[in-house]
């Protein structure tokens, strides 16, 4: 089966592994802090706190910009089901903004839109988590004027999306947020195996991170000025935190694979660039690049409909998956989960996610996925179109 996506681990990046595994450090070492000024040098942010994993990143960043019960946090319902939960960790409440039509992004005008009927109600949000859906940037110029108008915090879900940039700005530079995650899962544009990273230019919400994925404890070394007994042996709970550490191991494989983020993008653009070449003029509506984009192209996200002169989405994916090709689809609405319904989510409560839904097949797209492979799933995407 050629999987949708996948990791591309080198020798350099097991060797770094292993010699992690052979020091003295194989957690709360030194591995950690170098892979994390290792991500600010290459994004160009102030601070970026690893933890192990995104989900635990945005609690972190949830946690980090207040967020309290009752409040409200909105995200795309076209993403993982992590975006909505780090706002139900802090027991605030979700709401979901329809995407864009051909991004399939947070649509910014219904953000706006939405906003002015939640101010009449009362019920604006205290943080809106756009998403950057297959690693292209959501219109972050508008959503970061919205949140000006409107008074809220803004925390970019990049999961998918190191590497990318918006406006000439690496995604992780906080340009237009206050917090910005990443993911490091096998199946992102580089892995930790299990891990994440946030990044800010804030350093009072990067302290509070920073404290919170490790139990919300400040040691003595770290900060002494903030202990109230200055004692070598001191360490002092300020906050209630979580162990939320990534390890040595992990740090050491991240910091081997970053050196590489620049190659890996550069295969995974050439790859949507075939794709988008051969799979043209096929009744395949392909994925829409906005123009201040530069895409990681985490995914390379097709739609395809009868209703447009097209294939059947079920017929297309089954008959892939047929020929072992691993396609997936991305995403189901989060609010048609079982456990949102249960919340109080109509299954049809955002139309242009919905279409979307009955839309999309994500085809494979990884940094070492072969020409002949490429080659293989157009080939039988043509031949189960044109039967
Ligand atoms: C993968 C993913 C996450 C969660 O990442 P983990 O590192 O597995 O916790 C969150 N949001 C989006 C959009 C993702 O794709």
């Amino acid at each position: 089966m050629i999987p949708y996506g996948r990791q591309d681990i080198s020798e350099e990046d097991i060797k770094s592994v292993i010699k992690t595994l052979k020091s003295d450090w194989i957690t709360q070492g030194p591995a950690i802090k170098r892979f994390e000024e290792e991500i600010q040098n290459k994004i160009g942010c102030q601070f970026a706190i690893t933890a192990n994993s995104a989900t635990s990143c945005l609690h972190l960043a949830c946690m980090a910009l207040g967020l309290k019960k009752n409040e409200w946090v909105w995200t795309s319902p076209n993403s993982f089901v992590a975006s909505a939960n780090a706002a139900l960790y802090c027991a605030a409440n979700i709401d979901f903004v329809d995407i864009d039509p051909f991004t399939y992004n947070l649509c910014a005008k219904k953000l706006e839109e939405k906003l002015h009927e939640a101010k009449n109600n009362n019920l604006l949000p205290k943080i809106v988590i756009p998403v950057h859906f297959a690693g292209q940037s959501c219109e972050m110029d508008k959503i970061y004027k919205l949140s000006k108008q409107f008074d809220f915090k803004i925390i970019e879900d990049a999961s998918h999306a190191i590497g990318g940039k918006y406006k000439d700005k690496n995604i992780g530079s906080c340009e237009y947020s206050d917090i910005t995650v990443f993911s490091f899962h096998p199946v992102k544009i580089i892995t930790t195996a299990e891990g994440g990273a946030a990044t800010t230019n804030d350093k009072l919400l990067a302290e509070r991170m920073r404290m919170d994925r490790t139990h919300g404890i400040k040691k003595f070394g770290e900060d002494e000025i903030n202990l109230q007994t200055k004692e070598i042996w001191n360490y002092e709970q300020k906050r209630l935190g979580f162990n939320y550490r990534l390890n040595d191991l992990q740090a050491s494989l991240g910091f081997s694979q970053l050196k590489r983020l620049d190659d890996f993008i550069e295969k995974r653009q050439k790859i949507a660039n075939y794709y988008d070449v051969h799979l043209a003029h096929l009744g395949i509506q392909l994925p829409h690049q906005i123009k201040n984009s530069f895409s990681s192209y985490h995914l390379y996200p097709i739609r395809v409909s009868p209703s447009k002169g097209g294939i059947s989405q079920r017929e297309l994916f089954y008959k892939l998956r047929e020929n072992k090709i691993g396609v997936n689809l991305h995403y189901i609405p989060i609010y048609r989960q079982p456990f949102f319904k249960e919340i109080g989510f109509k299954k049809d409560y955002c139309e242009e996610s919905e279409l979307h839904f009955r839309e999309e097949i994500s085809i494979p797209i990884f940094a070492n996925l072969s020409l002949k492979d490429q080659e293989f799933v157009v080939k039988k995407i043509k031949e189960i179109i044109n039967k």
